[in-house]
């Protein structure tokens, strides 16, 4: 009997939690949770101690399948390599490189993500490689970065216990980040106070000293209404703002008209919450900002996150343990997915596209000829698709099919593409319209490293062998080569060294250092001990930029015709569009199918009971579901988790964009109601 324990970080959220995985020949049979883990310290959510239920199930993809006579069939590694390269080349030559766009994963570790992004970016000269993080934290990374210079969560999770005051906006925390939840949970316990605001009643929200409800799509509101109320009665940090800051004047201009009164008929936040939230949030020693995509997906995501560094400098709540900017990734390597230039305008560690000298870098590191015009974004490749200027696409750890905005469109351009190349560890709507499909490793038989979402760079390792027998890179770069760029790493490791030499926050990093507990970035030289925090001293980008930020209603509003509002979020045992946490028998149990949530008044008046089913329809698309009758959401609005593939969200919700970062407006729309026919 060959029996082992291997210590790695978990695939699902951004809080990076280590456990151990107990391996008997050659197969896992439990997880336990790591007390090393410095952001789980030896607690775990129930999709960490379930994980290894997918890891090993029954329908993972284990062969490439190549579509012939319509249907996908079993082939070998060398027919799929060929036939891919040859379509890939196909459409180069004949339509050009600009034709073939990559979608990439934030699930990935940072080395399949880097030799994916350069594979894209060698093989087509162009920037068209994007991923899932345009669906969720773009706005984070364009918000922060124009802010304070970088766009990544300024402090750690464990000090968010020890604040004095947490102001906890769009997150759902303890369902959709519950080890980060765990340390919200701590805080009232340690003196400090927790701030919730949520149009939804949520758990943490009820756990919160105080809860508003702000109407959908309103933070920038609520967020002047409160730098108003804290600038009028002077609980600003003057000095703060004058050693530290720059273009306050706008700011004072821009927030004279929110007074509690105006915001208060904006929002629905009552004037006297707003004033009680700004005094408590202003005046503690330490106050620290969570969020999460209540934030982001709005076509006001990149706003909202700048209102909210505004607040923070404001008060200089920033750059000081236990406080900060503190974005939560959904996903397990959206920081790292960024940090290696998965995104169309830069090149690894935010280094733009559109400055030369970082070309002209990367091409002498990559022997190659690269574009310095920002490539499409992934909603942008969808309407490219359309507009028939993308014939093929190739699709890594993600499924398009399902997690894009307005579903129904996505798919007919799916079915456009005279070539779509995806690679995944099982089937999915998306592999359904594939014309080849190669089989993913999962995180459990790979090494490598996830960056969570307090930048800590954390090892990934190999549990068990790679069930289609290769590694993701290990596929990626065979394909690469075949089509005539040679890649011949030899290991997860070298890749990392060869990252780590072009990405200056990676630069004093490398595998043997990060064994114990990881390192969180900027971490420069091999001597330095990462960071803890960002902006001690100095902001990254020098001073920190106020911007005057105005209210704008969300694309969609309810109307006669669609008048409820929707919103959509998780499910604690849910992850995404399901294609893993669906098959773990433990979580799919707690949470089987879809359901609608209605408040009791809209109830009465439309005879709607829990458990009956009720149709809602966009001007997207429609889905029948079980209705579920709460308080948890106000008088006219209704949510529904995004988990489920068969009656997909998404198929309702709009596919308008945040206009700088292209992230579309899940969070808000309109619909109609009634009992299903
Ligand atoms: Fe995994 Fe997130 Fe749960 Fe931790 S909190 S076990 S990282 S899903």
């Amino acid at each position: 009997m060959d029996f082992r324990s291997v210590l790695t970080t978990c695939p699902y959220c951004g809080v990076g939690c280590n456990f151990i995985f107990q391996v008997m020949d050659g197969r896992i049979i439990a997880t336990l949770p790591a007390k090393t883990g410095p952001a789980n310290e030896g607690s775990l959510c129930i999709k960490g101690w379930n994980v290894h239920e997918f890891v090993q199930h029954k329908d993972r993809l284990t062969k490439p399948l190549l579509r012939q006579g319509g249907s996908l069939q079993e082939t070998t590694w060398d027919q799929a390599f060929d036939y891919a390269a040859s379509e890939l080349n196909r459409l180069k030559e004949t339509y050009g490189p600009e034709s073939v766009a990559f979608a990439g994963s934030a699930r990935c570790p940072n080395e399949d993500t880097y030799v994916f992004q350069k594979f894209a970016r060698v093989i087509f000269g162009h920037n068209h490689v994007d991923h899932c993080a345009r669906l969720c934290h773009a706005p984070t990374v364009a918000g922060l970065a124009s802010a304070f210079g970088s766009g990544a969560m300024t402090n750690s999770f464990a000090e968010l216990a020890h604040a004095k005051c947490v102001f906890v906006i769009g997150s759902n925390t303890t369902v959709s980040h519950p080890i980060a939840g765990m340390y919200l949970m701590r805080v009232r316990g340690n003196g400090g106070r927790l701030i919730v605001a949520d149009p939804r009643k949520t758990q943490i929200a009820q756990l919160a000293n105080l809860h508003v409800q702000q109407n959908l799509g309103t933070d920038v509101a609520l967020i002047n209404g409160l730098m108003h109320v804290i600038y009028k009665n002077g609980w600003h940090n003057q000095a703060f703002i004058e050693s530290r800051t720059e273009n306050f004047p706008a700011l004072v201009e821009m927030i004279e008209p929110f007074t509690p009164e105006r915001t208060e008929a904006i929002t629905g936040v009552a004037a006297a919450d707003i004033l009680k939230i700004a005094e408590w949030y202003a005046k503690s020693e330490t106050s620290a900002i969570v969020y999460v995509l209540g934030i982001t997906q709005h076509t006001t995501g990149t706003d909202n996150v700048k209102s909210l560094a505004n607040l923070a400098m404001l008060c200089g709540q920033v750059g000081r343990p236990s406080t900060g900017v503190n974005p939560i990734r959904g996903q397990n390597n959206v920081q790292g997915a960024c940090d290696m230039g998965a995104l169309p305008n830069v090149l690894p560690g935010y280094q733009y596209v559109t400055v030369p000298e970082n070309v002209e870098k990367f091409e002498k590191a990559w022997n190659a000829k690269l574009s310095g015009t920002p490539g499409l974004t992934m909603v942008e490749q969808i309407e490219a698709v359309h507009q028939g200027k993308v014939k093929g696409l190739v699709v890594f750890g993600a499924n398009p099919a399902v997690s894009y905005p307005d579903s129904n469109r996505v798919q007919t351009a799916l079915e456009k593409l005279e070539f779509l190349l995806v690679m995944d560890i099982f089937p999915t709507p998306t592999t359904a319209f594939a014309h080849v499909v190669l089989p993913a490793a999962s995180f459990a038989e790979t090494e490598g490293t996830f960056s969570n979402s307090e930048r800590r760079v954390q090892r990934v390792r190999q549990a068990i062998a790679p069930i289609p027998g290769k590694t993701n890179w290990e596929t990626l770069q065979e394909l690469c080569t075949r089509m005539g760029y040679p890649m011949a790493y030899g290991s997860a490791e070298e890749i990392f060294n060869e990252m780590a030499s072009l990405t200056p926050a990676y630069g004093g990093m490398s595998f043997p250092r990060l064994n114990e507990k990881g390192l969180c970035w900027p971490c420069p030289t091999p001597d330095h001990p990462g960071t803890r925090y960002l902006h001690q001293d100095r902001f990254t980008r020098g001073k920190g930029l106020f911007q005057a930020i105005d209210y704008r209603p969300p694309a969609e509003t309810p109307d006669a015709e669609y008048p409820f509002w929707l919103t959509t979020g998780q499910l604690f045992s849910q992850y995404l569009t399901g294609t893993m946490t669906r098959r773990c028998p433990t979580l799919h149990h707690e949470n089987p199918e879809v359901f609608i949530e209605i408040h009791p008044e809209d109830a009465d008046r439309l005879h709607i009971d829990t458990g009956e089913k009720i149709t809602t329809s966009s001007r997207r698309g429609s889905i029948t579901a079980k209705a579920w009758v709460t308080e948890r959401v106000r008088p006219g609005v209704v949510f529904i988790p995004m988990h489920f593939m068969e009656n997909a969200a998404n198929r309702l919700t709009n596919a308008a964009l945040d206009p700088v970062t292209k992230t579309p407006e899940y969070k808000v729309c309109a619909v109609n109601l009634g009992k299903a026919a």
